[in-house]
């Protein structure tokens, strides 16, 4: 650890346990006097969790080193794993990029505010302490009132991560994030359940063909029309071993695990049902209690301890929505063994997949 890492970790020892205000805020009617006491903890380097639109953010002052620090040491973040910087203005993109390529304004244009983070050369203003240590600065215009008006009453860029401890599901509600952070942050904006629920895609601009490093909301077919040209998803988050390293240092980790072991099941409705059936009945014989996840369609065919429903897989935007939920669920039933079925929805499901592989350690049995 450098010595101001050791300094801000001592700071965390000595204070223990800070005292963390949950505070809610209607997203209809926002408390000015409420948002500009957020903004002045942010401008003095301390912490603020906030709705997005994605996932709740942890957030800090962007071009403050020490506030990173501090963002790093209350999720236990690998200092290697950089910040996504969240602005309220196109012009913020200028002032911390080396210079703006123009795919960037025109994706701008289409999706801004909104679910999509572009990778572009930093330049000197943004501190090596946000960006973990790299040459590039990820930014994002979050589509969300509580995030946007946060920014602006701050004076500040953000720098926010998903608002969970490292390795856990990303937060969809503030009770996610105060299970996580609870004394450990000054402050945490309640703003209801998010919408989206996944966090944003994120397109590296820093080569020839533009890269998408994180499947999300914004698919590459979206981006791609908005670009007119190639856009490539990053080989590397699609290997289920170790033989192509991800580009996005996050994507390498291990994420979104539930305690238990879970196993997703791909194949025709009929064979997946009697699949998980059969294994859940194995198990309970065990003495293991079985949770399953399934669609809002099939839930009714299981018979388990648990059945969670992600919701109607007609409307993939609830699976989204309710996918990090779940999972946190699964930790607070305390099963020893999780089945779930496969959500490859038409739009979406290569993010939904991304996120759902991952929790299952990308074990995958096909019946
Ligand atoms: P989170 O903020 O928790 O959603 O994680 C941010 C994600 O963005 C992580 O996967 C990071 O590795 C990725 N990221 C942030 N900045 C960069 C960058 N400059 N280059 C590549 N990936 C980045
Ligand atoms: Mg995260």
């Amino acid at each position: 650890m450098k010595r101001r890492e050791v300094a801000i970790f001592m700071e965390y020892v000595i204070i223990k346990h800070m005292k963390t205000e949950i505070v809610t805020v209607d997203i209809n009617n926002i408390d000015e006097k409420l948002m500009e006491r957020a903004g002045v903890l942010i401008a003095s380097g301390q912490l603020v969790a906030f709705p997005t639109e994605t996932v709740y953010g942890l957030g800090g002052d962007a071009l403050d080193p020490e506030a990173s620090a501090r963002i790093y040491s209350a999720k236990g973040r690998p200092s290697d794993n950089p910040l996504i910087v969240h602005i309220a203005d196109f012009s913020d993109l200028e002032r911390i990029a080396q210079e703006v390529p123009i795919q960037a304004r025109k994706l701008a244009e289409a999706f801004w505010p909104g679910p999509l983070t572009m990778i572009v050369r930093k330049n000197d203003r943004v501190p090596y302490a946000t960006t973990g240590g790299m040459d590039t600065v990820a930014i994002r215009m979050p589509n969300h009132p509580v995030a946007l008006e946060l920014i602006r009453k701050s004076g500040c860029m953000i720098a926010a991560p998903s608002a969970n401890t490292s390795g856990r599901p990303s937060p969809t509600r503030a009770s996610h994030v105060a299970e996580d952070l609870d004394g450990k942050i000054p402050m945490i904006l309640d703003g209801g359940e998010v919408g989206i629920g996944i966090e944003s895609t994120i397109v590296d601009l820093t080569e020839e063909v533009p890269m998408v490093l994180r499947p999300g909301y914004i698919t590459i077919e979206m981006l791609s029309e908005v670009l007119g040209e190639e856009v490539k998803l990053d080989p590397g988050i699609i290997a289920s071993d170790d033989t192509k390293k991800p580009k996005a240092p996050g994507m390498k980790y291990k994420h979104y695990a539930p305690k238990a072991d879970m196993i997703i099941v791909e194949g025709e409705e009929d064979a997946v049902v009697s699949y998980i059936n059969e294994a859940a009945e194995r198990k309970r014989s065990e003495k293991v209690a079985v949770a399953v996840i399934a669609a809002e369609e099939t839930r009714e065919r299981y018979c388990a301890d648990i059945v969670l429903s992600m919701g109607r897989r007609s409307r993939e935007d609830e699976i989204a929505q309710h996918l990090y939920g779940i999972l946190r669920q699964c930790d607070e039933l305390n099963v020893g063994a999780i089945f779930s079925e496969s959500f490859s929805t038409p739009r979406i499901g290569n993010a939904i997949m991304n996120r759902l592989l991952k929790a299952a350690g990308h074990q995958v049995i096909q019946v």
